[in-house]
């Protein structure tokens, strides 16, 4: 592979920024950008993102290529020399090496054009707040107004040389839970005087994953999962304020709003029976990620004669911002294998840099042949 991609990757390696604030990343990327022949592209900045379209040699149609270009706010474990210089903050979901495959194809395609128009998106804030959905709603896109749009993500358990996707669902739907419970703490030897917060967020904790168990169709797969909760000074008094921190998960996205009026429903019987004050924020939501049958046919065939080897993947829990591009746009995510020993969101994942190689071939072929 070329040194360049290389460097490339590890300079982005080293600037990690979080949802959009992405601000020497997006310096980074047009640098690069503005060194390629502008002959035939056009370059427009959304908010820290940024929008190149590549004019085809007839252009009938358009194919997208997203990329994210967000980071974590993770400290980096991995002692490479190259780690991340921002303190608190790391790629660790593989994000450099997405927009290193989108440098890489981007170059191939501005100097030898296919027949379509290509347009390269770098999409901001994925991991959060999520900015797939304002830029499909954003000016540029509805003026590209791309045919098809492709993704991809690393996976580190695949080994290199191999991608894998499947037609149909790819991701569930999901949604981040935050919660806060408020009442009147007090003396812990004078309950009767008090509000427990602790008592308030626990009985909810139960009876949340009764809606799972009890209100769910079991037809339609959901996981709610509390992962962080928050309470109380110290032993002797009663806590005025708890705050719990989870996430929902469903493969149907009407299963979704199910689970949110249940929660709201147990939130309100809290309010009555301990006397308190509940408010819930959703955060960050995912579209789920349902994968076009045709293009990804296509992309299967895009990949035969080469030496990259596609294995289907299994439908999985997790969520993606892309998901919002597919709700409007036919199209695809697929996974590309870095065989990392740590996983997504992981402090030590260090991703196998051949891969980048592999991932700019299937993209180039994917445009080529859409
Ligand atoms: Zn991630
Ligand atoms: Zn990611």
């Amino acid at each position: 592979m070329s040194d360049q991609w290389l460097t490339i990757r590890r300079e982005l390696h080293k600037i990690p920024e979080i949802g959009f604030k992405e601000f020497k990343t997006q310096q980074y990327l047009l640098n690069y950008i503005h060194s390629l022949p502008q002959e035939h592209i056009t370059v427009e900045t959304w908010r820290t993102g940024i929008f190149v379209f590549v004019e085809g040699t007839v252009g009938n149609k358009t194919i997208a290529y997203r990329t994210d270009i967000d980071g974590l706010p993770i400290e980096e474990n991995t002692e490479l020399e190259y780690a991340s210089e921002h303190d608190g903050y790391m790629h660790a979901c593989g994000h450099d090496f997405h927009m290193t495959i989108a440098l890489g194809a981007l170059t191939d395609i501005v100097i030898k054009r296919p027949k379509d128009h290509a347009l390269f998106l770098f999409q901001p804030a994925e991991e959060g707040p999520g900015g797939a959905e304002p830029m499909l709603q954003s000016e540029p896109m509805k003026t590209y107004s791309p045919d098809a749009i492709f993704a991809l993500h690393i996976d580190p358990k695949l080994p290199v040389g191999t991608v894998s996707s499947k037609p149909g669902l790819l991701f569930a739907n999901t949604s981040e839970l935050f919660i806060d419970f408020r009442g009147k703490g007090g003396h812990a030897a004078y309950p009767h005087e008090t509000k427990d917060m602790i008592m308030a967020a626990s009985t909810f904790n139960i009876q949340l994953q009764q809606i799972v168990s009890r209100m769910r169709d079991p037809l339609k797969p959901a996981v709610v999962t509390l992962g962080k909760m928050q309470a109380g000074t110290v032993q002797n008094i009663i806590a005025e304020h708890a705050r719990v921190e989870g996430t929902i998960r469903t493969i149907h996205p009407d299963s979704m709003q199910l689970i949110k009026d249940g929660i709201e429903r147990i939130l309100s019987g809290i309010e009555t029976r301990f006397d308190c004050e509940t408010s819930v924020d959703y955060g960050a939501n995912y579209y789920m990620v349902h994968n076009d049958e045709g293009l990804v046919g296509q992309f299967k065939k895009s990949l035969e004669g080469t030496s990259i080897h596609y294995v289907d993947a299994p439908e999985a829990m997790t969520g993606e911002d892309f998901g919002y591009f597919l709700k409007e746009i036919p199209g695809f995510m697929f996974w590309l294998g870095v065989d990392s020993p740590y996983g997504l969101h992981h402090s030590k994942l260090n991703p196998n840099e051949d891969a980048i190689s592999v991932g700019i071939e299937a993209v180039t072929g994917t445009i080529r042949s859409v």
